[in-house]
């Protein structure tokens, strides 16, 4: 009932157009009611007048049924376009609010969903629902028409033998409610077996150089024969319910002509009804059992336009964990003193604490490296200052503001990431560049690609900044995708730098030119820098090594040096 409710918003923007295709719904049910009626007053005219009455009655009759027929197919034509266009469109706005939805989901989320159900939730999903959106009402409405009004006709031209009819019309209708609610559970688990399907492709797809690299396809091959077999299975389930309740359902049709066939040749023994009236009967159970079909496949149409649904729902009442505070303020005019006090977080689906009770400082402008085996909480450290995950306890400040009280749109802008995985987005090398500022002009682009010591390769290439690069464009070296991405970062500007392993995807001779770029992107700015080379980071204003969910020692350089520690044992091993 909840989720109808939720369904039924969505018919808002159209309600004209839902109502006037509901209206050409119902006149395309009652001409065709109507037709065994005119056919009757053309018997009544045959069996009674002379031929030349009804050669008379001839002509009106044609006019009459060929402006039916007319208004009809013009009503057939609404359907089909403007009821599908309906449909279309409410696709549409829920597929856009599905992916702005997808946009605000925090990283969390995505930690611990994958993407292949979610591209089957915005496209298949969506699909089945927007086909029940319009194809739903308007199927339920005709066949409402179609089967209350022939079943009055039926009581109208001969009542006693309407009623066994009816008796029989009852048992379908509760052996059909039976077989629903299994139909339903059938169609639920058919959809997350084809977003299984998307997913094992999706997943493959996307790791196919490594793939191919442990010529491990049989791997896939097998993994993914899996699912695709137990999406079979699944529609196995679904298939045998539907074919049951068809067949149960033609039987009860077929015994409908037999109760009439049998029960009306018995009154018309009996002199209870005339052979003509039996006649019309068959025209109007036809009629009757017709949209019996139509309510089969709309029955599936409704299961699979539901679940879809349903699991539509679902993302959107998912509440993104990270958002602006109700009075979140702007970050403006930032100095970018960064603050960590007693800082302790561990990720929501494990409760050990990854940092437990951090804190450091780092006055505005000057840097702080991070240093400490693989998996001691450095990146996460990072993570918590733009918030892509929140703090369990203890507060992260910038410029003495809780970043939890700030817009997320603001403190973001002023944070500048460079990581180790880059991705550069389907687009020219000016468009991936003017990732950081949309509004920079030529001259920016040019004169940041030149601080990231990129400039003279893009020159280099045949259309220079015009060169289409991501996933189907022109292949990089990782140290030439490294340099756009700190280009990016260039441009944007930020007042806070965290540089997260930027360098250790490479080979020395880019990590040297990209460590220059860095030198000069990280002056004058707040930085974080984490690096597996300790060389790189021996300039660093403060030094803290991470271990042991804390920090173990902190100083310079030379101080941790001197101290014989964690720190100088690295430093030899180095
Ligand atoms: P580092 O950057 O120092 O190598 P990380 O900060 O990436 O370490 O990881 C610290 C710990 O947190 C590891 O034990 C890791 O398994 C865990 N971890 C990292 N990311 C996530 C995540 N998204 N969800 C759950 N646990 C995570
Ligand atoms: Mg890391």
């Amino acid at each position: 009932m909840y989720t109808l409710k939720k369904f039924i918003r969505y018919y808002g923007p159209y309600k004209t157009v839902f109502f006037l295709d509901l209206l050409c719904a119902a006149i395309i049910s009652l001409v065709d009611l109507a037709f065994p009626q005119i056919l009757r007053t053309l018997t009544a005219t045959v069996f009674t007048e002379e031929p030349s009455t009804i050669l008379k009655a001839l002509l009106p009759i044609g006019l009459c049924l060929l402006i039916m027929y007319v208004i009809q197919s013009f009503c057939v034509y609404y359907v089909g376009y403007q009821g599908h266009m309906m449909g279309a469109k409410m696709e549409r706005d829920m597929r856009q609010q599905l992916f702005d939805h997808y946009e605000k989901l925090s990283f969390s989320y995505y930690d611990q969903n994958n993407s292949g159900q979610m591209m089957s939730k915005l496209v298949s999903d969506l699909f089945d629902i927007a086909e029940f959106a319009h194809h739903g009402p308007e199927n339920l409405f005709i066949s409402l028409i179609k089967i209350v009004g022939s079943f009055v006709f039926l009581f109208l031209i001969n009542w006693r033998l309407a009623i066994p009819l009816l008796i029989l019309v009852l048992i379908m209708l509760v052996f059909s409610m039976k077989q629903n609610r299994r139909m339903q559970e059938t169609f639920m688990d058919n959809r997350r077996k084809i977003g299984d399907v998307n997913s094992s492709l999706q997943d493959t797809l996307a790791g196919i150089r490594v793939v191919q690299s442990f010529a491990n396809e049989e791997v896939e091959r097998r993994k993914f024969g899996k699912s695709n077999q137990a999406f079979l299975h699944s529609k196995d389930a679904n298939y045998s319910c539907m074919g049951n309740f068809m067949g149960w359902n033609r039987f009860f049709q077929g015994m409908m002509y037999l109760v009439t066939l049998v029960f009306g040749g018995l009154l018309i023994a009996r002199g209870k009804m005339n052979a003509g009236d039996l006649a019309m009967y068959a025209l109007y159970i036809g009629i009757f059992v017709s949209p019996i079909q139509i309510l089969v496949e709309l029955i599936e149409m409704m299961q699979k336009g539901f679940s879809g649904f349903r699991r539509f729902l679902d993302v959107m009442e998912t509440e993104p964990d990270i958002v602006d505070a109700p009075d979140a303020e702007p970050l403006t005019d930032v100095k970018g003193e960064v603050s960590y006090e007693n800082v302790s977080f561990h990720y929501s689906d494990d409760e050990t604490l990854v940092l437990d009770n951090i804190s450091f400082t780092i006055p505005a402008g000057r840097s702080i490296a991070l240093v400490g085996p693989s998996g001691s909480g450095k990146t996460t450290i990072c993570s918590l200052l733009p918030r892509f995950y929140d703090v369990t306890g203890g507060r992260i400040t910038i410029d003495g503001k809780e970043v939890g009280k700030l817009t997320l749109e603001s403190l973001r802008s002023q944070i500048g990431l460079v990581q180790q995985d880059i991705y550069l987005f389907g687009g020219t090398i000016k468009e991936n560049i003017a990732y950081g500022k949309p509004s920079a002009s030529m001259e920016e682009i040019i004169e940041a690609a030149k601080k990231a010591n990129i400039h003279d390769f893009i020159m280099s290439l045949p259309e220079g900044y015009d060169t289409f690069v991501g996933e189907r464009g022109t292949r990089l070296s990782g140290g030439q995708k490294q340099r756009i991405s700190i280009a990016r970062v260039f441009l944007k500007n930020p007042p806070v730098l965290i540089l997260d392993e930027a360098t250790s995807a490479l080979d020395n001779e880019s990590e040297r030119w990209i460590q220059k770029s860095l030198e000069e992107l990280s002056r004058n700015r707040t930085t974080i820098t984490i690096a597996h080379r300790l060389s790189t980071i021996r300039n660093a204003d403060e030094i803290l090594v991470v271990a042991d969910n804390g920090i173990a020692e902190r100083g310079s350089h030379e101080e941790l040096l001197a101290k014989n520690g964690i720190y100088a044992h690295y430093y030899q091993m180095s």
